[in-house]
């Protein structure tokens, strides 16, 4: 049986989280003393009031009640304010209040995270002016998490008590205030109402037949009276109004569950059997611990995750499933919403009133199981039993602004302090978490063959350098006639091409010029559709130009490859196949996504190309062809992890085909055949790729075998941002000698993106053997560094960076 777990274990975090990231020798984290875990540029508690308070206000302090607040916006605090006697009862941590703060005229919002009898600061302190929620927000372990997170990431509290709590709750969306009168007491007298005006009196005998508040609307129709008798009687004391707070629309309106599939409960395979046991074992013992489910793509992973959250769900618990929010297709909410009573999908196309009102039912304890991607680690469930992150691996569980958290490690962090099982599953584990397993901090649990003994796929890959497979266009000779194969037969294709647009550069055949975005320096894309050119990491916008802008040269040249591109030359290629193209650019609206799969399972569509939109989840089984067009898209990124990217895309893509009893190809189009990563890609060799990958790691030390941090300075002059690039550099030294820490220093160095969006940007990374020790350099020497206003340069710490463009 599980315990209660409404009492967080006040040892656990932050101080005992086994880091799934790291080394085990860093596998406690210290939780920096109080007046540590300030953030860049804060200003201390004391440097906000002027005058010392006189000695015999010092003397009082300790029966004081006092309470811990942070800000999201600078100064972030954290900072003691008293308790006035009246709001004693009231305020917890977790719930937001209203102070005074420096010389501000209004008073600030920010968030409790202790209270406590007694105050260490020498000054006087300020007052809580208001307490803002009836209940808190977080409860005491995600305030708990927020701490954790917080520290380790670097980023102030305030800021991450924000990311937890979405806006839409925050702000009450969805909701209205609505007035309600009720009698003061129920015995009032025959004679007291008989004294009163007739208005009055059908007034009162209404509220006291109807036996609960009524709003004034209600009253006014029941009583057939205006609103003025109403008002009267609470004059007179015999009613009080009282505002509540209420949505505003009953249920807004669930996602149609229209995937055009039934569920059958199968009977478990044998290695879904085992699976499935070790993850019972995990659950009952009670104990924080994280499984790695590596399966390969069509081994049955999502009916272990089904049958793992009933087991939870029996003891009245609930359950989390983290997915990557393309991934989160009407297949895989169908899949669990024809499973479980209550299930809430979280996803980016939500209105606020939708989301607001689905995190009230989840911490109604109303839902047993939480559908979403990365930020979906909060849902506030009372009862959490069980955490899964599928396609573990996925980039996108890192968010890429601050608070820059990876929803693994916090969902690590959130399972341990719970005692609860967190399962990683994944075809293509990232390294991060195979490491684990080789360390004793996660267990490996293994499902190496399909469902049905299906065989994989068989890849072929195909040599772009060899001039006799080349054709003038992106679609080499042997996967042409593969399409119009399997064509032939009836059978679906998959193209991936990771890029979008049409030409990926627009570039002067004379001069050289390329056309690129002013505020970024990078390559315009070049899009047909209104013949735009557009930067991909600002959006900046213009009509592509017809001439060189450089040398008025009208040859101009739209090179490299896009997935518009792609779509005309297959249109042309196989002017009887039904085409259909999945990128961002189709896919802004709502339901688009939806769409297009259904007339792709339908057998509709016969060529669904896209970029790695269409690499992950889906499950077709007339899918025979995937076609991958340029597998070495991915490969030369400066980035260590290049080479588990073009591993991860390839594997996955390869694994949408041979679902069904037809079997399945997958030709891969590459200049770099011999590549170990894209050599393991196609045999379907895991382990083969994971073990060159970690001896390509453990060079230099990179993630998993050493822990990352990066440095993101920008600002608005170059010199001046590189100089502030390093003089950090310099803090970050000598706080290194002095703490007698091993952290590599490198940098700063401008990186790829060396301008975006108009800034300036340099970079600095800190390698270290463990976490603890690096976080702790970056503490110190960002404690005391302040950059002048006048600079207008910001500067970011991205612990665990995911890229280093
Ligand atoms: P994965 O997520 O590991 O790629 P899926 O969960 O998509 O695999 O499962 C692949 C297919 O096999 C799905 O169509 C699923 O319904 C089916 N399936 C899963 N488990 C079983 C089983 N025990 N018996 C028969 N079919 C199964
Ligand atoms: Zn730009």
């Amino acid at each position: 049986m599980l315990t209660d777990q409404a009492q967080f274990p006040k040892d656990l975090l932050p101080s005992a989280i086994p880091s799934l990231m790291s080394d085990p020798l860093d596998e406690f984290e210290n939780m920096p003393p109080a007046d540590k875990g300030q953030q860049p540029g804060h200003q201390k508690q004391e440097e906000l009031f002027e005058t010392a308070p006189p000695p015999w206000e010092l003397a009082v302090q300790d029966d004081v009640a006092t309470a811990t607040i942070v800000f999201s916006e600078a100064p972030h605090g954290p900072y003691d304010y008293r308790i006035p006697d009246e709001m004693r009862d009231d305020l917890k941590p977790g719930m937001r209040v209203k102070v005074p703060l420096g010389h501000r005229k209004k008073a600030m919002i920010g968030w409790c995270t202790e209270t406590k009898m007694g105050s260490s600061a020498s000054r006087t302190l300020r007052d809580v002016s208001e307490v803002l929620d009836d209940d808190p927000l977080c409860d005491a372990h995600l305030v708990r998490l927020v701490m954790w997170m917080s520290h380790y990431y670097q980023a102030p509290a305030g800021q991450v008590f924000d990311t937890l709590i979405p806006s839409s709750v925050r702000s009450n969306a969805g909701t209205r205030e609505r007035t309600y009168f009720k009698l003061t007491r129920r015995d009032i007298e025959d004679e007291l109402i008989e004294s009163l005006p007739p208005k009055q009196q059908q007034a009162i005998r209404f509220l006291i037949m109807s036996g609960r508040p009524m709003t004034s609307a209600q009253v006014m129709i029941g009583a057939d009276c205006t609103i003025s008798p109403i008002k009267s009687l609470e004059k007179k004391g015999l009613v009080v109004s009282e505002a509540r707070r209420e949505m505003a629309t009953s249920t807004p309106m669930r996602w149609q569950l229209d995937d055009g599939e039934t569920e059958t409960k199968h009977e478990l395979t044998d290695d879904q059997s085992v699976a499935l046991g070790k993850i019972k074992d995990a659950v009952d013992a009670e104990e924080g611990k994280a499984l790695l489910l590596h399966g390969v793509t069509g081994s049955g992973k999502t009916e272990v995750y089904i049958r793992a959250i009933e087991h939870v769900v029996k003891f009245g618990r609930s359950a989390i499933v983290l997915v990557p929010e393309i991934s989160l297709t009407p297949q895989t909410r169908g899949r669990f919403e024809r499973r479980f009573e209550g299930v809430a999908v979280l996803h980016s196309q939500m209105t606020p009133a939708e989301r607001h009102f689905q995190w009230q039912r989840i911490r109604r304890n109303e839902v047993q199981v939480v559908i979403g991607p990365r930020s979906a680690v909060f849902a506030p469930l009372p009862r959490l039993g069980l955490i899964i992150l599928d396609e573990e691996h996925d980039g996108s569980f890192k968010q890429g602004t601050a608070p820059r958290y990876h929803a693994r490690k916090v969902a690590h962090a959130r399972a341990m302090s719970l005692k609860i099982p967190i399962i990683l599953g994944t075809a293509t584990p990232s390294l991060e978490s195979w490491h684990a397993c080789s360390t004793g901090h996660a267990d490996l649990i293994s499902m190496p063959s399909r469902v049905g003994n299906r065989p994989m796929p068989d890849v072929q890959l195909v040599d772009l350098k060899n001039r006799d497979d080349r054709t003038s266009g992106a679609i080499s000779r042997p996967l042409h006639q593969a399409v119009v194969d399997t064509l032939e037969e009836n059978g679906q294709i998959i193209l991936l091409l990771n890029r979008r647009g049409f030409a990926t550069t627009i570039q002067c055949p004379s001069c050289g010029h390329v056309v690129s975005c002013p505020d970024c320096d990078m390559p315009l894309t070049h899009h047909r559709d209104g013949g735009k050119a557009v930067c991909h990491y600002c959006d900046y916008t213009i009509g592509t130009p017809p001439w060189c802008p450089a040398c008025r040269f009208d040859g101009i040249r739209y090179g490299g490859l896009g997935t518009q591109r792609l779509e005309v030359e297959v249109k042309s290629r196989f002017p009887g196949a039904k085409v259909a193209r999945m990128d961002s650019d189709t896919m802004r609206r709502p339901g688009s996504h939806q769409k297009v799969l259904s007339a792709f399972r339908s057998g509709e569509i016969n060529i669904l190309l896209g970029t790695q939109m269409i690499a992950k989840g889906l499950d077709f089984p007339n899918v025979l062809l995937v076609g991958v067009i340029n597998a070495d898209s991915a490969l030369h990124f400066p980035d260590f992890r290049a080479a588990e990217r073009t591993f991860g895309l390839v594997t996955q893509v390869a694994g949408r085909t041979g679902r069904g009893d037809r079997g399945g190809r997958v030709i891969v189009q590459t200049f770099s055949p011999e590549h170990p990563a894209i050599q393991a890609a196609s045999r379907h060799d895991y382990e083969q790729f994971a073990h060159d990958e970690m001896n390509a790691r453990r060079k230099f030390n990179y993630p998993p075998l050493g822990s990352v941090a990066r440095i993101i300075i920008r600002g608005g002059v170059e010199e001046v941002t590189e100089s502030t690039a390093e003089s950090l550099v310099r803090h970050f030294e000598s706080a290194r000698d002095k703490l007698g820490h091993e952290v590599r220093i490198l940098g700063p160095a401008p990186p790829p993106m060396s301008k975006l969006k108009g800034k300036y940007r340099f970079h600095i990374l800190l390698q270290a053997v463990a976490s603890g020790p690096l976080g702790e350099v970056i503490r110190t020497a960002t404690d005391k560094f302040v950059i002048p206003e006048k600079d207008d340069v910001q500067y970011v710490v991205d612990i665990d960076p995911m890229e280093m463009l």
